[in-house]
């Protein structure tokens, strides 16, 4: 519940430019964990993937990972970052129940990537993020409040730590303020951390399901009144956990600040939880300052210094990422930028391209995702992705129509029956009996019958009113319930009624 004055947006953009960006903490996927080789594999029992290092007992060492120092200088690479030649960890000294350690191993003065951007487009415009700093360091483990209500720890019988995620590779990626966007700040955060988070599947770093917490954002954002030389007062809005959760919890904090700037009050700096349920913001602790955390060198690790030949190496393997991606395919699809974004937004781009991989025609393919399927989905509640449908079975489905065994409403059924886990699209086509009836015997049957059962209609047509057929056809495809192709039943019925 939140009992904050709040500004309409439009009066906010009116008289407010915004200014935000973004902390983006990405967990890596690889098999063991940063300094140590314990399984990071996720929903384990609690405390059972620890070791002496990730525990943090006297004397253990840590040794870096690697597979997660090449995964970092791969995202660096794809984000048109300068790659350190030497480089360090960091000790960052705080105190919470979930690091062992009392510190959290980080990177600071010097991390592994910096000085990079990412283009994001909105609404056919195109808007440049630059990038302050990619850096490696460890996850921490995970808290239980047991007994309130809400979870927090406010109303606990007491608190349970399960030290599993602690020490599990965590890259931040960090962009430097964007100002100048106006009211579309909101969109261009949400389409920033949509477009990073295609760069990591296409990287194939992390599986990037944020419901679980692979990717998780801090958003600042402040305002300055229009014009003002200076930026505003920022606000940090923690662990905000999807895309939507990104661009409500900008504009949330647009439109309450501006009504303190408004009241002529001071915008506080200070962390700020964001509540999934309600879309807002509210106060949490005051942010500490860089110094508070007393940084210093790593004196357990040696110094990273990537080779300069295996870097190179590193960016020409990059594979081809989403911006390039979706260039070509527009051009081999033919298709416009609006559409390209409907089939992002939708999430449909990868099902898409798989089914025009497994033989399907573009517009086919992008006709069956974007509208039967969707719809399905949508009325399930689920991804596209979560269908019990594949994408080369979604290629097949369009080839039973375009080799005419099958039309369009037959096809449908079809797909009930592949969802319903019945088999592929041609099982169900032969298990459920939904072929098209050709000009067959048994079709002729129902045309006669038709015919016959409606003299009226056939004196009317006979009479010159040959859009009276239309009852004719419909009669037949009732009876044959849909199995019949409406233009053979049609051409059957001239000839009958009209011809020779
Ligand atoms: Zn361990």
């Amino acid at each position: 519940m939140s009992t904050d004055r709040l500004l309409e947006f439009d009066d906010v953009v009116a008289r407010y430019e915004p200014v935000f960006g973004l902390e983006t903490h990405v967990e890596l996927g690889t098999a063991s964990k940063m300094f140590c080789g314990c399984s990071t594999t996720f929903g384990a029992e609690p405390n059972t993937q620890t070791c002496p290092v990730c525990l943090a007992l006297p004397g253990a060492l840590p040794v870096a990972n690697a597979a997660a120092i090449e995964a970092t200088i791969r995202i660096g690479l794809a984000l048109g970052c300068r790659i350190a030649t030497w480089c360090r960890f960091a000790r960052k000294n705080y105190f919470y129940p979930d690091i062992p350690k009392g510190f959290q191993t980080s990177q600071y003065d010097e991390p592994l990537c910096t000085a990079g951007h990412l283009d994001v487009e909105v609404d056919g415009e195109t808007y440049r993020v630059e990038i302050e700093r990619v850096h490696l360091e460890e996850d921490t483990g995970k808290n239980l409040h047991v007994g309130g209500a809400t979870g927090r720890i406010h109303g606990a019988d007491h608190s349970l730590v399960d030290f599993n995620r602690a020490g599990i590779p965590l890259v931040e990626i960090v962009t430097r303020p964007v100002p100048g966007v106006g009211a579309k700040a909101p969109e261009v955060a949400r389409a920033y951390v949509a477009e990073l988070r295609e760069i990591l599947l296409a990287l194939g770093v992390s599986e990037v399901r944020m419901e679980r917490g692979n990717l998780r954002c801090d958003v600042n954002t402040s305002l300055a009144p229009t014009g003002s030389l200076e930026w505003g007062t920022r606000t940090e809005t923690k662990n905000v956990n999807s895309l939507r959760s990104v661009e409500r919890s900008v504009r949330y904090e647009m439109r309450r600040q501006a009504a303190l700037l408004d009241d002529g009050e001071r915008i506080l700096q200070e962390t700020r939880h964001f509540h999934e349920d309600t879309g807002s913001t509210s106060a949490g602790r005051s942010k500490e300052e860089a110094t508070d955390y007393r940084y210093f060198p790593e004196p357990d690790l040696v110094p990273m210094a990537p080779d300069a030949g295996w870097v190179e190496q590193l960016r020409a393997e990059l594979p081809e990422l989403p911006a390039a991606r979706r260039a070509r395919l527009r051009e081999e699809w033919g298709i416009s930028d609006t559409e390209m974004a409907w089939l992002v937004n939708a999430g449909a781009l990868g099902l898409v391209t798989d089914t025009v991989s497994a033989g399907a025609d573009p517009a086919e393919a992008r006709k069956w995702w974007l509208g039967e399927l969707s719809r399905r989905a949508k009325d399930a509640g689920v991804e596209l992705t979560d269908l019990a449908v594949t994408p080369a079975q979604v290629a097949e489905l369009t080839q039973l129509v375009a080799e005419g065994t099958v039309n369009d409403q037959l096809a449908r059924q079809v797909l009930d029956g592949v969802l319903a886990g019945e088999g592929s699209p041609r099982q169900v086509v032969d298990s459920r009996g939904l072929a098209v009836m050709g000009d067959s015997d048994e079709l002729g049957a129902a045309v006669d019958a038709a015919i016959a059962g409606a003299p009226d209609v056939v004196e009317k047509v006979r009479g010159g009113k040959t859009a009276a057929l239309g009852a004719l056809v419909g009669a037949v495809m009732k009876e044959t319930r849909g199995k019949a192709d409406a233009a053979t039943v049609r051409r059957m019925l001239e000839e009958r009624v009209l011809g020779g």
